[in-house]
């Protein structure tokens, strides 16, 4: 299982956008049209052609106003929902080497809503034609020893990648370190996904999907319990 796995440290995330912008251009995404909607956080969430966006969240805690950065990405589940429930390897699978979870052009023949509807994190977007797309973990880079465009760009060390052994142990050491200037600083959900964000204040600050809504074990025997219960529930609706 062991893998490649992320860490990023939100504590050192000065919002430059620099992994926004290399995702896209490592992907050839193109832009989208935005409006002013007074925030920074451009465009407004994710979509088919946004595998990445920094989101910006202003508020206040202990009477302190605070800025709170999070870079959101696929988190890369250990045990992915969005796999479990596809049950078509040719749609939706996980490279044995890395780890990544990938979404294919035959996604578009899966149940895609279910899919969606099975992400604790809010991450699988939809094309016109029905194709799912998400960050693929920059598969095409790691396989060929190189590291995912938005580690690369990111300038101030918040966004790591590598075995994931080695960056557990990072994302744990600096968490100690955190720690003592910041006591809420906790890492998030870090035994079931590949993308561990490390953040200093209530996670729901940052994002609603921050942190699965239930853990990813939970989620998991859900979608196996769905898998078994779907012959008699189509008999059911049959009769
Ligand atoms: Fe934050 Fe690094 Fe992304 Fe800039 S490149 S927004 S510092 S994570
Ligand atoms: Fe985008 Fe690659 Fe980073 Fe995923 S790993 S967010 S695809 S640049
Ligand atoms: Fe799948 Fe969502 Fe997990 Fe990504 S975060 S692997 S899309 S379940």
């Amino acid at each position: 299982m062991p893998g490649k796995s992320f860490f990023i440290d939100t504590s050192l995330c000065t919002a430059c956008k620099g992994c926004q912008v290399a995702c896209k251009q490592w992907h050839d995404l193109p832009a989208e049209k935005t409006v002013n909607r007074g925030t920074y956080q451009n465009p407004a969430d994710l979509s088919f052609v946004t595998y990445k966006l920094v989101r910006f969240n202003e508020t206040v805690v202990d009477g302190k106003l605070k800025w709170l950065f999070f870079p959101d990405q696929c988190r890369h589940c250990l045990e992915p929902p969005c796999e479990m429930t596809a049950e078509d390897p040719g749609a939706i699978f996980r490279d044995p080497a890395t780890g990544a979870v990938l979404f294919t052009a035959y996604s578009k023949d899966i149940d895609t809503q279910e899919v969606i509807e099975a992400c604790p994190y809010n991450i699988p977007r939809t094309a016109r034609d029905g194709t799912l797309a998400k960050c693929d973990m920059c598969n095409d880079r790691v396989r060929n020893g190189l590291l995912p465009a938005c580690v690369k760009t990111c300038p101030t060390g918040a966004m790591n990648f590598g075995d994931r052994d080695e960056i557990l142990v990072m994302a744990k050491n600096r968490l100690a370190t955190v720690k003592k200037t910041c006591p809420k600083a906790k890492l998030l959900d870090p035994d079931d996904v590949r993308v561990i964000y490390l953040v200093t204040e209530d996670p729901m600050l940052y994002h609603s999907f921050a942190v699965a809504s239930n853990s990813a074990f939970d989620i998991s025997r859900k979608v196996a319990l769905n898998k078994l219960l779907r012959p008699l529930t189509r008999l059911t609706a049959g009769l």
